[in-house]
């Protein structure tokens, strides 16, 4: 094992700066993934910049109606929440879905956002691993690969995102604050994640240094109708096989808006643009709906062990749309 020292931040800017500083520290907040990552010895930093007693533990009401979640509010405080209950019940659902009780009471927003694939080879340093370390090979893709990816994966890495969070931020809308060496920042959501190319130790866009302060939520009246529906091997404390984060915003039968998502498919959050696109203008059926799985699963690549994830996401885009053209509620 190799030593770390412990540092408590007493700013953002304090963190930042020591982050900035060494680039083997790491920030710790909740823990809750990072923990069992240095247990395995996969991240040996130099340093741990805590960063949970600074202030960024509120959500606050923005003037345009949005809401502005602090990087350290907890994911139990976030599903808890008034204003996100009624204005982004798809946030709730999808934060409720994810882990234990116990786990969301510690894992904070930021975390969320960057907590690293489930994939069983990068756990297990026996193996190689071009997450833990490029160059090494992806064995994933001539092994056991149920889980992983069909859709934006490489020849270097085929792992997923586990965040049920981020599938739900990714029809949101939502920006990501950092501070970083350079100032503050603004990241889109749809832009936070990376698909894994020829660099798939990097899972964000976030620069050495950066430190994520807050999400901020827009308005999007749409997000009421919201669904969160999760498909995983047993009912809680699973990672999705597939998930589908929809909403739709009808006038009489007539799709006026709509946002979609997948997760458990992809590198990153799966928003399908062609998909929204088609729907838009047309007629709220089961025909439509299937009609825009197909779009949103076109140029799937599935592996040897995965197949049934495309099949399995085209029903459950279905299915999601139908709940959320019925008013949304639980999936
Ligand atoms: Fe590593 Fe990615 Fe391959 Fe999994 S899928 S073994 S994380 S390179």
């Amino acid at each position: 094992m190799k030593n770390f020292t412990y540092t408590r931040a007493s700013s953002v800017k304090d963190a930042v700066q020591r982050a900035s500083a060494d680039r083997d520290a790491l920030f710790i907040a909740g823990g809750t993934n990072l923990v069992d990552r240095l247990k395995v010895f996969l991240d040996e930093p130099s340093q741990l910049i805590d960063i949970s007693r600074l202030e960024m533990k509120r959500i606050e009401k923005l003037a345009n109606g949005g809401l502005r979640l602090g990087a350290l509010v907890t994911n139990t405080a976030v599903a808890d929440n008034a204003d996100v209950r009624r204005d982004y019940p798809i946030l709730a659902r999808a934060i409720l879905s994810g882990a234990s009780q116990q786990i969301r009471n510690a894992a904070t927003v930021g975390g969320n956002l960057l907590q690293r694939t489930r994939c069983p080879y990068y756990y297990d340093t026996a193996f190689p691993c071009n997450k833990r370390q490029p160059g090494q090979g992806c064995p994933a893709i001539s092994g056991i690969n149920r889980i992983h990816a069909i859709l934006g994966a490489s020849d270097q890495c085929v792992a997923v995102n586990p965040s049920d969070m981020s599938v739900a931020l990714a029809t949101l809308d939502a920006v990501v604050d950092v501070v970083g060496p350079q100032g503050k920042r603004q990241i889109p959501f749809t832009e936070f994640h990376r698909l894994p190319g020829n660099t798939p130790q990097r899972d964000t866009n976030l620069e050495v240094g950066e430190l994520i302060t807050a999400v901020i939520l827009p308005p999007v009246p749409l997000a009421k109708s919201g669904v969160y529906l999760k498909l995983r091997d047993r009912t809680s404390y699973a990672f999705a096989l597939v998930s589908v984060a929809a909403a739709i915003d009808l006038k009489g039968e007539r799709i006026q808006d709509v946002r979609l998502a997948l997760g458990g498919v992809a590198h990153k959050p799966w928003r399908s643009i062609e998909a929204e696109k088609f729907l838009i203008g047309k007629t709220a059926e089961s025909t439509t709906f299937q009609q825009a799985a197909e779009i949103a699963l076109k140029g799937a690549t599935p592996l040897s062990d995965n197949a049934y994830k495309v099949d399995l996401a085209k029903r459950a885009i279905r299915r999601a749309l139908t709940i959320s053209a019925k008013g949304g509620g639980v999936a």
